[in-house]
């Protein structure tokens, strides 16, 4: 009888605990947001000192075909994004890199993490 509740306990061991630093963009829940409310509104604008979403492009190793492609779109961005589906993690440290340069819009992602409160032990440091 005592036995009797605890299969319930285990249920969806592993994704829960996953952090929102190591998810890809595809999976983040709340991805939409933070592509509205910070990455579109940040790289779409094209930039003639670099730091826009062809800069971006660039760090993912993208050819200049590619980034006129990227042009063509309403928002590149998004294309962009959707195509690579980096981490979290990953994308701040493209966009602290010096070829981006874009350390500005890493921190507001950072602050927008911290909002969605990951409990897991890693974003001490992280975040
Ligand atoms: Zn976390």
């Amino acid at each position: 009888m005592e036995v009797l509740f605890f299969s319930t306990e285990t249920q969806n061991p592993s994704t829960q605990t996953k952090c929102i630093w190591l998810q890809d963009v595809k999976n983040l829940e709340g991805f939409e947001h933070l592509l509205t409310s910070v990455l579109k509104l940040n790289l779409d604008p094209k930039r003639p000192l670099g730091g826009d979403y062809a800069s971006l492009a660039g760090a993912f190793g993208k050819d200049m075909t590619y980034v006129w492609f990227l042009g063509s779109k309403d928002s590149p961005t998004e294309v962009l994004l959707r195509d690579c589906n980096p981490t979290l993690v990953y994308l701040n440290k493209l966009l602290s890199s010096k070829e981006v340069g874009r350390s500005d819009v890493a921190g507001l992602i950072s602050e927008w993490v911290k909002k969605q409160r990951c409990n897991c032990p890693k974003c001490g440091s992280l975040c």
